[in-house]
């Protein structure tokens, strides 16, 4: 029994995925499709996530050796591309577990055929180019010769060449454009030798605004989640996709306090009668930000209210007014719907000044994922 869980609305996540898949599908066909379930699925629970889309999906992606162990532990069999860059020791493990490796260099290209030629062993390889994120990735001008080299080696498996793009939340970017024409130069070159390397650039940017960039396959994460870039017009097919994720707690605690009383650390809020004030266990200890401290809403018994002071490690207080009713046990939503009422998780987002992105990813692991079938389709 847990007061405060993530809530993962299982049906509404597959939807999203067939969505994406539908849309794109009707631009460009045989587009392999590739879920990146890095950061705990951003938010949403690796192994959880990867359990219910498995069969949905092409490719999972993750960022390190250990996602991708765990998903290998819990049993999963798709193809896993690990994004991030390796440790030299880390190699043994990636090949154990069957990952499939980014090369950015041709000092790790040559390490791995090193391992491999000591055990007899073979790994898949995929090829980052950097377009212009400079980050990760051989650049264009020496993409060649590390292809050629990979190619050479019967310890490594070409199996991908990828980038990523900067700047694809922009519709008709001028930079998006020239990223996706360097990166077509490198994937006619590997495709004149080998026509069944796997090349591919579209993240959620991508897929939604710059179908020239879907190439073999495609790597929408956000918008798999539900969260749409904000150009999407709402005739677009791809306006279906919605959150699969709320935030709930519980109201363990009710009291009345006086009035002109200070509630929680530095007594920030003051009240301005004798009210109730709950307590609902949830606080920045689980990654709900300190910075939503009498900023941030929830819902309780159908209302809205902001909460009153400062958000301590593990709970947070709630002024609900001297008439206001909630009773220990009530479920308290911070991000999700309601009845009517509904706290977007942009909006929490706007609050802390950050994106949804990061929001997501800081719920940790003391939240549990619970994966439910509530959509009505
Ligand atoms: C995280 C990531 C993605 C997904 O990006 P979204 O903006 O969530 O669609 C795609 N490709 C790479 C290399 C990434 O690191």
């Amino acid at each position: 029994m847990h007061y405060t869980t993530i809530e993962i609305d299982c049906q509404q996540f597959i939807n999203n995925i067939q969505i994406l898949k539908t849309y794109i599908g009707k631009l460009k066909q045989n587009i392999k499709f590739c879920l990146p379930i890095k950061a705990n699925a951003y938010g949403h629970g690796l192994v959880g996530i990867a359990k219910v889309s498995e069969e949905h999906v092409d490719y999972f992606a993750v960022a390190n050796l250990n996602e991708g162990e765990v998903l290998r532990q819990n049993g999963i069999v798709k193809p896993i591309l690990v994004f991030g860059a390796f440790a030299d020791e880390q190699v043994a493990g990636l090949i154990k577990h069957q990952l499939e490796i980014t090369v950015s260099s041709l000092y790790k290209a040559e390490l791995i055929t090193k391992y491999c030629k000591s055990g007899r062993l073979k790994a898949r390889i995929h090829i980052k180019i950097d377009t212009g994120m400079n980050r990760v990735g051989v650049r264009v001008s020496s993409a060649k010769s590390l292809i050629d080299f990979v190619v050479r080696q019967k310890e490594l498996e070409l199996v991908g060449v990828y980038s990523h793009l900067a700047n694809s939340d922009v519709i008709n970017d001028e930079f998006t454009f020239r990223q996706i024409e360097q990166f077509k130069h490198v994937s006619d070159y590997v495709k004149s030798i080998d026509g069944n390397v796997i090349c591919h650039l579209a993240n959620s940017g991508g897929v939604c605004f710059y179908p020239e960039s879907y190439f073999d396959m495609v790597r929408p994460g956000i918008a798999a989640y539900g969260y749409l870039l904000d150009m999407i017009k709402p005739e677009c097919e791809l306006a279906r996709i919605k959150p699969c994720f709320s935030l709930k707690s519980m109201v363990t605690y009710f009291k009345v306090v006086a009035k002109n009383s200070g509630i929680s650390y530095n007594h920030t809020y003051i009240t301005s009668e004798q009210t109730r004030v709950v307590t609902i266990p949830i606080g920045y200890g689980d990654g709900y930000r300190r910075a939503l401290s009498n900023l941030g809403q929830v819902i309780m018994h159908g209302n809205k209210y902001t909460i009153s002071g400062i958000i301590c490690m593990d709970m947070l207080m709630v002024d609900i007014g001297y008439e206001g009713t909630a009773y220990v046990g009530d479920i308290v939503v911070l991000i999700g719907n309601q009845g009517t009422e509904n706290i977007t998780l942009e909006s929490v987002a706007k609050l802390c000044g950050t994106i949804t992105y990061e929001i997501l990813c800081g719920f940790n692991e003391r939240i549990p994922r619970i994966y439910v079938n509530n959509s009505k389709t």
